[in-house]
């Protein structure tokens, strides 16, 4: 029986976890953490029965209390609950499926206590890579990817050695605004941008995927996961999702990984790895696919993607000022308080505002993230 914990269980990739250990008895569900959806925690807590569970705001956990009064189960709240999830004796592998930098500490504290991570939240590492990775090295834990692309190219690399790879080639579906050039994409409304061609995820990132500040982010994060240069990392329109992700070797050859697109995929493979365990659902069927295609990705429309290279070449505490301006500026627009073209016009002014701090420290990682909001209000306030 292999003991988990999720962080973000009532999201999109918690509610998959979940899926995943509702098909397999080889998994049990110690604790849960969620933000503030109370009704979707109580029927998880009655169907998995956690020892522990979480909810990060405090009236949230109050009212939680009071619905499972009638079972065993320690109700906690805000950062220190989160924490006491990360560092649970029982728990095994944590799955860190919360949205933004607040998955940073209870990453770290569940590395220390020598954890292993299926790493979905993927902040975490494009804020704090320098510090996550060299300590997961020490303590010998496993940071699995759950992101798609990144679990393609975990795949990819199974049996060869590092120091071979010449690249790796990280696929995008290039989002539902692909082909659209700039002057076009000044009207674009949330509804719009919600509408993902291939993939169903939560808000934040569905947003992120249209913009291509999620490929972004998942260029930095597989800078840390997969300790390559970002000349290594090459990006790829795909609009199919077929292919996942693809690693070119130095002789030429090329292993790539390719499924439906499917998050459940990824997160089971994360959870029983080195195992592949059966899963039911759809194939890809090559006769009904019959092309797959690929472009170059458009980044004088798309800028998210060209500033995340930035970003990730100034290093220090600038991918956190590209990560935190795009998660308040995300927010905003979700708000209707900006326009579409507005989110990356704000990160591109928050990354220039910013003094680099090289080598940043958590709490300088922490008061960058505040600062880059605080940044961000004033200069929309105006
Ligand atoms: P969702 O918005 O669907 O879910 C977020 C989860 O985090 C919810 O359970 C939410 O609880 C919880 N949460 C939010 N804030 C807090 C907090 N302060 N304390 C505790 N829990 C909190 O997000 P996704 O599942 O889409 O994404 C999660 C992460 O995985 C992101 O980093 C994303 O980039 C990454 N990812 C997602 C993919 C996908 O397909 N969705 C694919 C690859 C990576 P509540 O419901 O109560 O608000």
């Amino acid at each position: 029986m292999k003991k988990i914990a999720i962080l973000g269980s009532t999201g999109s990739i918690g509610t998959q976890t979940l899926e995943i250990v509702r098909e397999n008895s080889e998994l049990q569900v110690v604790a849960l953490a969620a933000g503030s959806n109370v009704e979707l925690m109580e029927r998880q807590i009655r169907e998995f029965r956690p020892a522990l569970a979480a909810m990060w705001k405090e009236e949230a956990a109050e009212e939680l209390k009071k619905r499972v009064a009638d079972l065993e189960v320690k109700i906690v709240s805000k950062m220190d609950g989160l924490l006491e999830i990360a560092t649970l004796e029982s728990v095994e592998i944590l799955v860190t499926a919360l949205v933004g930098m607040i998955g940073i500490r209870p990453t770290i504290a569940a590395i220390e206590q020598g954890k292993d991570i299926a790493l979905a939240n993927k902040e975490t590492l494009v804020t704090a890579g320098h510090l996550i990775m060299p300590l997961a090295q020490k303590k010998g834990v496993s940071i699995l990817p759950v992101d798609s692309e990144h679990s393609a190219i975990f795949q990819s690399m199974r049996g060869e050695k590092k120091e071979q790879v010449e690249k790796i080639l990280l696929t995008a579906s290039g989002g539902p605004f692909r082909g659209r050039k700039r002057e076009e994409l000044t009207q674009i409304q949330p509804r719009d941008a919600l509408k993902h061609p291939n993939w169903s995820m939560g808000r934040k990132i569905t947003i992120d995927s249209s913009t291509l500040v999620n490929k972004g982010l998942e260029v930095i994060e597989a800078k840390w996961l997969f300790d390559l240069t970002l000349e290594q990392i090459q990006v790829v329109i795909h609009p199919q999702s077929i292919i996942h992700s693809m690693v070119q070797y130095r002789d030429g050859g090329i292993i790539a990984q390719l499924g439906t697109p499917d998050m459940k995929l990824p997160i089971q493979y994360a959870l029983f790895y080195p195992d592949r365990m059966p899963m039911k659902g759809k194939r890809v069927d090559f006769y009904e696919l019959g092309t797959m295609t690929f472009e170059k990705p458009d980044i004088s429309t798309f800028e998210g993607l060209a500033l995340a290279y930035e970003a990730a070449r100034i290093g220090g505490s600038m991918p956190t000022v590209y990560n935190a301006a795009n998660e308040k500026a995300v927010s905003l627009f979700l708000e209707e308080k900006i326009s579409y073209l507005g989110i990356t016009e704000l990160i591109s002014d928050a990354m220039k505002h910013h003094q680099v701090i090289y080598n940043p420290n958590l709490e300088e990682i922490l008061k960058t993230e505040q600062e880059s909001y605080q940044y961000i209000n004033e200069v929309v306030g105006k």
